[in-house]
């Protein structure tokens, strides 16, 4: 685990951050591919963790929940509208196409089994010293987490931080083949630009300390 933040710990899955998850004071913020289990239990054997909570219930973040959840007997937190997804694991149904090849392999190979949600979250619940974030439109019920007090953001998935074929680091609107709505999504990267975040936190690239990056990509939106 890499010290991002006080309290907060990026674990790299993927190489060049191509997946990533977090820990924030106590939580489990998302939880990779279904084999990326082994790992991540590894890396928090040493932690107190309580709860694993995910912003949104794609296969590249759901995808090892269960085995983790089970394995440290702790409850899943979701929104409201990720729940059924989380609970049935079929967790490409929101993509625009989901008989599209991309989706229906990570179905197969990296979505994890369903979970039983244990608790909801929703716009301004806390979440250790975060602050949920709903930011829909990359998934519909898809949620941020912010700590106001030093600017630190669990991004998810509204915002990438790399190019996800050539893997050179730099901020992208997520691909929209994964992407429910381009346009809420949209919305969506406005209401997080508008929280003036400094230290961001991707599912996918690595975090990004922000010296003004944030506002030149929105200037090509
Ligand atoms: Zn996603």
């Amino acid at each position: 685990m890499k010290e991002v933040a006080k309290n907060v710990y990026q674990i790299a899955l993927f190489p060049r951050n191509g997946i990533n998850c977090y820990v924030i004071d106590d939580i489990l913020v998302d939880a990779g591919i279904r084999s990326s289990a082994n790992k991540i239990l590894n890396a928090i054997k040493h932690s107190d963790i309580t709860k694993h909570v995910l912003t949104h219930a794609h296969p590249d973040h759901q995808g090892a929940s269960s085995i983790v959840c089970t394995k440290r007997n702790i409850p899943l937190l979701t929104s409201e509208i990720e729940k059924e997804h989380a609970e049935s694991g079929k967790v490409i149904y929101d993509y625009p196409n989901h008989r599209h090849l991309i989706a229906k392999f990570q179905q197969r190979y990296w979505a994890g089994s369903g979970h039983k949600v244990s608790h909801l979250l929703r716009e301004g619940d806390e979440v250790g010293s975060f602050t949920v974030i709903e930011t829909p439109g990359h998934s519909k019920g898809h949620i941020s987490l912010f700590r106001e007090k030093d600017g630190v953001l669990i991004v998810g998935d509204t915002l990438v931080n790399m190019n996800l074929l050539t893997t050179i680091p730099g901020l992208h609107e997520p691909p929209g083949l994964f992407t429910t709505d381009r346009i809420e999504n949209r919305k969506s990267i406005h209401k997080l630009f508008n929280l003036k975040p400094k230290i961001l936190c991707f599912g996918h690239g690595p975090v990004l300390y922000d010296k003004g990056e944030f506002e030149q990509f929105m200037a090509t939106l």
